[in-house]
Parts: C-alpha cells; sequence; structure tokens
C-alpha cells in the first residue's frame, strides 16, 4: 500500500486516482530512502514503475502552499524527448492536486517559446541535456537554487554521449541537496566515473538485476492445480510482477470473458478481445493499450494475430496454446526490439505434456516457478522412484493405481529431466496427452483458437 509512505496526503490521493495499488519493487525500495533525502543509485528497468519512485518523493519534498515561483527547485534529465515527454505526463498526473508546476525542454521544439516558459520559472524542470544546455549558454536558465537532481536511464544517456553535459548540468546544480541516479544496467566504467563525480555516499538499490543478464525473454511455468487456482496465481502475478502492459492469452472466449469480468472486479483496467468482438472494439483496445489507458489485455489468438504494442512486457498464458507455432506467436508479443518480456505460462495437469512437447518443439526449457504465496499441491508429473534401480523397469509398478492411459502419460510426460524415455527427435513425434495430432501437423493447420 502507497500509505505505507510518509507520503503527503494529495500525492496519496493522487496515487489513489491513477489506480496504483501496490507499489513496485523499486518504489518499495526507493522511495523511503528518497524521502530520508539520501542519493540514490538505482538499477531499474524502464516499466519497473521507477519513474514513480523518484517523482513522488520529489514532489513531497516540492509540496507546500502556494507562492510566486521563484527558483527552479528539481531537474530530471533524460536522455530523449519522448522519455522526457512521457516523464513530464508521470509528473503532472502526480502533481494534479498540488501547486506544483513543471516544464519541459526537449530538442526539436520551439527555443524561444522554451526560454518564456522558463521566464515563468517551473518548480521542476525536465529535459534532455543538450537543449538544456543551450538555453543555459542562452543565459535563459538558472540552475543555483536546485535542490533535486534526478538523472534518469543515465546509461543510456553515457552512450549517446551525454557524460560531458550531464556533468555540466550537474555543476550548475551546485547547491543541491540530493541526487539520484536511475539506469537500466549495472554499466561501466563511464558510469562508474559519473557516479563518482555526481552522487555523494549513494545507497545503491539493484531491483531486476536477473532479467537484465537473460536478455530478450524469459519464460517460464507456474505449475496450478485447476483452473481457480490459476486465477489465484494470475491475480498475484498482476499484482506483483513488475510490468508495464501485459496479455493473458486464453484459449476460448468463454475463458477470455470470465477472465476479464474478474480483472475488472478487481478494478484492473483490462479490455478484452476474441472473435465476438468486432473491429472496431478491437481497434479501441489496441488504442488503448498503446496509449497505455488500459495496462491489461485478456486474448485469444485469432483476436491478438498482429498485435503489435510497444512496452508489452507480460504475457501470461492461462491457458497452454494448442500449437508451438501458437506459443511462439504469443510470446512474441512481448521482448521487441531487445526490450525485456516475460512469458509465464500457467500449467494443470492436464496442460503439462502439451506444454512439454511444445517444450521439445522449441528445443526449449522453461524456467520452473513457484511462487509460495500462492503455491498448490501439483508441482508437475511424479517421478517415478526407482530405489536405486533402472527407471524404466519401474515405472509400471509405481504407476499401479493408474489406467493404461495413466500409463502412457507418464511415459510421455516424464517432465524435462526424463525426456530421454520420450520418443525423439522431431516435433512429427510429439504426441500430446489429449489424444490430440501430433504437434507437427497441427502447427500448419489454421488457427483454431475458438
Ligand atoms: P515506469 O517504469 O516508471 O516507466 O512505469 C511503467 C508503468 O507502470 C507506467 O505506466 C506507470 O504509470 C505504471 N506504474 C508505476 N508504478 C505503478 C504501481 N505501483 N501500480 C500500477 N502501475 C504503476
Amino acid at each position: 500500500m502507497f500509505s505505507q509512505f510518509a507520503l503527503h496526503e494529495r500525492l496519496l490521493k493522487a496515487v489513489a486516482e491513477l489506480n496504483f495499488v501496490e507499489p513496485t519493487p523499486v518504489q518499495t525500495a526507493a522511495i523511503p530512502l528518497a524521502l530520508e533525502g539520501h542519493d540514490l543509485r538505482v538499477t531499474a528497468q524502464t516499466g519497473s514503475g521507477k519513474t514513480a519512485a523518484f517523482v513522488l518523493p520529489m514532489l513531497n519534498r516540492l509540496m507546500g502552499p502556494a507562492k510566486v515561483r521563484v527558483d527552479i527547485r528539481a531537474v530530471i534529465l533524460l536522455p530523449t524527448r519522448e522519455l522526457a515527454q512521457q516523464t513530464l505526463k508521470e509528473v503532472e498526473r502526480f502533481s494534479q492536486f498540488t501547486f506544483i508546476k513543471a516544464g519541459l525542454i526537449t530538442g526539436g521544439e520551439d527555443f524561444k517559446v522554451q526560454a518564456a516558459m522558463l521566464r515563468k520559472v517551473p518548480d521542476i524542470l525536465i529535459g534532455t541535456p543538450g537543449r538544456l544546455l543551450e538555453q543555459l549558454n542562452a543565459g535563459n536558465l538558472d540552475l543555483k537554487q536546485v535542490e533535486l537532481l534526478v538523472l534518469d536511464e543515465a546509461d543510456r544517456m553515457l552512450d549517446m554521449g551525454f557524460a560531458e553535459d550531464v556533468e555540466r548540468l550537474a555543476g550548475e546544480c551546485a547547491n543541491r541537496q540530493q541526487t539520484m541516479l536511475f539506469s537500466a544496467t549495472t554499466g561501466g566504467s563511464g558510469l562508474r566515473e559519473m557516479i563518482g563525480k555526481v552522487l555523494k555516499d549513494p545507497q545503491h538499490l539493484q531491483v531486476n538485476s536477473v532479467s537484465e543478464l537473460a536478455p530478450g525473454t524469459r519464460q517460464q511455468i507456474i505449475t496450478a492445480d485447476h483452473n481457480v487456482h490459476k486465477e489465484q496465481v494470475l491475480n498475484w502475478l498482476l499484482a506483483n510482477e513488475t510490468y508495464q502492459k501485459a496479455i493473458i492469452f486464453t484459449n476460448t472466449r468463454a475463458m477470455a470473458d470470465r477472465i476479464y469480468g474478474r480483472l475488472v472486479a478487481l478494478e484492473y483496467k483490462a479490455f478484452v478481445l476474441h472473435g465476438d468482438k468486432d473491429q472496431k472494439d478491437r481497434k479501441l483496445a489496441i488504442d488503448r493499450l498503446k496509449q497505455g489507458g488500459v495496462k491489461i489485455l485478456v486474448a485469444t489468438d485469432v483476436a491478438a494475430r498482429g498485435l503489435d504494442v510497444d512496452g508489452l512486457d507480460m504475457v501470461i498464458n492461462f491457458d497452454m496454446p494448442r500449437t508451438g507455432d501458437d506459443y511462439v506467436h504469443r510470446i512474441g508479443r512481448t521482448g521487441r526490439a531487445g526490450g525485456e518480456g516475460l512469458a509465464i505460462s500457467l500449467i494443470t495437469h492436464g496442460d503439462w505434456n502439451l506444454m512439454s512437447s511444445i517444450e521439445r518443439y522449441l528445443k526449449q526449457k522453461f524456467e520452473r516457478r513457484t511462487i509460495k504465496e500462492v503455491k498448490g499441491t501439483y508441482t508437475g508429473p511424479k517421478k517415478v522412484k526407482a530405489s536405486g534401480k533402472a527407471v524404466g523397469v519401474k515405472k509400471k509398478k509405481t504407476d499401479g493405481k493408474g489406467d493404461k492411459k495413466g500409463d502412457k502419460k507418464k511415459a510421455v510426460t516424464k517432465g524435462p529431466t526424463k525426456r530421454k524415455s520420450v520418443n525423439r527427435p522431431g516435433a512429427e513425434s510429439l504426441v500430446s496427452q489429449d489424444g490430440m495430432a501430433p504437434l507437427k501437423k497441427r502447427v500448419t493447420r489454421p488457427p483454431v483458437a475458438e
């Protein structure tokens, strides 16, 4: 809960207005330290909620009664115009119940209009280093009374050759009391050098270094006991994972509608897309998702075809797709353009064979993940204990209570460590447990996701 932080009630009101319920990990870690006035060095990705992690403490510091503004009191430096614009929007959203005003200075905009804006003196100045320096050199900018400086995406600013500009601007904010530096990676010697120059005894918070080590899309499975349990796992993921936008795939329209209903009841902003929805609905859903008004889309495969939304960084397969190609298509929605993505498949007993055949089809092994808060009893096919003897010999005995079909299931789904007992290699020999056609054939059929 955001009320755990010592934030001004007007900021908490804005947070509630924005439907932020739980702070993200970076917010939990950074907000209290930032409120105490520490210099911070934070390693966190875009999409982790890092903007609020520095904007909220910044606004808290600047809160006060309405009065004539005479000094710029805080500066946020970012590498690109888009990020600067996005950050301005975020600042405006959080400051909506305050008297705090923010201004934007980036390249590509009218220099004189910017100078006029600077004459009105915003409390917070957000900008890219190059144009800010130009305004400074033109005598339009005074940063001497800046109390708080934030360098966001500092590693990217260095990559873009802004090191000197950033240091110069930091030098202009000579009387600042606090500096926070955010970067997506732990960076190299250039970043260390900058940290040494601009931060004083910083606390280092590292929030998502694991995904940083594994670029592209991480693929995980989480086992579940049944569909109701899957819903619990889904709720946990939506509440606890760090994501910008998520898509939840189901195999049927009915299930998509059911999940959508649950999410709406939980006050998530979501949309549902399936074969019953017309082009207008689809366009509306995608536009809202692109603009970020909606963060969650529940969809069947057919409806999600061709979907290309920036910042879609989490895919949840509530139902396992029926083919390997559908799986590839689904997870291809995320981790685009070198971005990070997370694909999580929820796997019940009935999904296991399909999941493991897709693993073989892709020649990949998905990461097994357990969430202790919502852990069930099913954890995948039981391993056959052979009390020191060959697994193959004991298979039937330990499986005694199962019927013939059950025995066959075990043979097919030994799980990842027992793959040698499965007919390999090649997808053409993969038979799924529910008697569906071999995977290779199924992948060429037209999609029948609903
Ligand atoms: P950022 O990493 O700051 O770019 O944030 C990514 C997205 O997550 C933005 O759309 C934020 O508005 C949103 N966001 C940040 N923190 C939260 C939160 N605690 N709850 C819900 N959404 C959040």
